[in-house]
């Protein structure tokens, strides 16, 4: 007798993270069956999943771009839907396993959605957990849902986790490699390009996190990330300097033993781990070879060079609406040194202001985070004016034909 196949959805199926689920999903068939599969505005890369792994629906984000995606799926069998409420409908369709795969605050709703309505939440955004941390677990924990981590460092320390009384758990240290710009000045990072931020020496992701990782704030943001998965205090979370990227975080126990997670940089392997938990199932992922890995390395991060670590750490310190505001003001600023008009430097210049700005009362509700995301993105925006960079960024690249 063969089991039912696992019923799964894939929220943010044309991105980094969503790929490499469909990847999984598409070497065992027999195993999942697909639900939905979700997009925001490449109808193209959607499509073409759709073709290839055969979901229910097919969603795109955006209204406007349904006449495409509905032609472009004519005579295939599966639905066409678009719009917010559409996706949001998607990520309410009960099923076993479900992957959060959009980025940004903007995978907030449809996530939530999928934690209420999926058995396994594997959830790569970690924007829900910074801008509304409180908010998704209680989320979580009423609808009994099972919340894995996909995160590399947070899927290490779960693993490191398993079967330990939290009592024990004296650290957490997760691993950072340091990003493309560890070794530059911060005198040769103030005319780094876009082109050359999103080119991680060890990983391949979507060009949002490639950015944060440049300016370290991705891993201020995954403190905050290890804050809620883990209930672990700021202070007791430590970020080391790992640039090998073998090492994906470790956890220190109270009697002095230290459990690390290892393995090539894939995201096949924390998504595998999401999938067949409690099991573990195969990968195609390549295998460390321990004979010829040579030195791995570990050094303190340096905040000064990178002060988003320490903003982040701040925000977390400081509670209340300080998460979301940073949130909120690292994705208009990434998104406005992304399309050229503001430096690298001033990416935590605009969070800085954002976070120094008038405060705001602590989110309560999911309608709460939301109009701080709102409040947050709008003083960035004046943020960015009032900084007058357009000129400066686009000076910077013409002189060193950085593109
Ligand atoms: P990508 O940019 O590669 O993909 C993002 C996905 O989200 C795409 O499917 C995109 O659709 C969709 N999307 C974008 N904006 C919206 C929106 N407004 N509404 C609905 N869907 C939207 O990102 P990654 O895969 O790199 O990252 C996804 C998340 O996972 C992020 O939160 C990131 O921090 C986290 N993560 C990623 C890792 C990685 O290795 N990539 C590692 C650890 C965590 P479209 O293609 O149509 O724009
Ligand atoms: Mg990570």
């Amino acid at each position: 007798m063969t089991a039912e196949p696992r019923r799964v959805s894939v929220l943010g199926a044309t991105g980094s993270i969503g790929s490499s689920a469909l990847d999984l999903l598409a070497r065992a068939p027999e195993a999942f069956a697909v639900e939905a599969l979700t997009a925001h505005s490449r109808v193209d890369a959607l499509a073409a999943a759709a073709k290839r792994i055969r979901p229910a629906v097919a969603v795109i984000g955006r209204a406007d771009l349904y006449a495409p995606l509905k032609e472009a799926l004519a005579g295939t069998g599966i639905a066409a839907a678009a719009g917010k409420e559409a996706l949001i409908e998607a990520a309410s369709r009960p099923v076993d396993w479900a992957i959060g795969g959009i980025v940004g605050a903007a995978g907030l709703e449809p996530t939530l959605a999928a934690a209420r309505h999926a058995k396994v939440l594997a959830l790569a955004n970690k924007e829900c957990l910074v801008c509304a941390g409180e908010i998704f677990k209680a989320e979580v924990a009423r609808c009994g849902t099972a919340l894995i981590p996909v995160d590399s460092e947070h899927s290490a320390i779960f693993q490191a986790l398993a079967g330990e009384a939290a009592a024990c758990v004296e650290r957490i240290i997760l691993t950072a490699s340091g990003g493309p710009f560890s070794m530059l000045t911060r005198a040769e990072m103030a005319d780094v390009s876009p082109r050359q931020a999103v080119r991680h020496p060890k990983w391949s992701m979507g060009a949002k996190i490639s950015v944060d990782s440049a300016t370290m704030m991705n891993k201020g943001l995954e403190v905050i990330e290890a804050f809620h998965l883990f209930a672990t205090p700021e202070e007791r979370i430590e970020v080391v300097i790992h640039p090998q990227s073998v090492i994906h975080s470790m956890v220190e126990f109270c009697d002095g033993a230290v459990l690390a997670q290892m393995g090539a940089p894939d995201m096949r392997t924390p998504i595998a781990v999401s999938l067949a938990w409690p099991a573990r199932m195969k990968t195609p992922v390549r295998r460390l070879d321990f004979a010829t890995l040579g030195a791995l390395t570990f050094a303190p991060p340096d905040t000064e060079k990178f002060p988003c670590l320490a903003l982040a750490r701040q925000a977390l310190r400081s509670g209340g609406a300080f998460p979301t505001l940073l949130n909120a003001a690292n994705e208009v600023a990434v998104q406005a040194f992304l399309r050229r008009e503001i430096g690298f430097l001033d990416i935590p210049e605009v969070v800085e202001a954002v976070l120094g700005g008038p405060g705001v009362a602590p989110p309560r509700t999911l309608e709460d985070v939301l109009a701080v995301d709102a409040l947050a993105r709008q003083a960035a925006v004046l943020a960015i004016r009032g900084l007058g960079r357009t000129a400066v960024a686009q000076r910077a690249v013409n002189r060193t034909g950085n593109i």
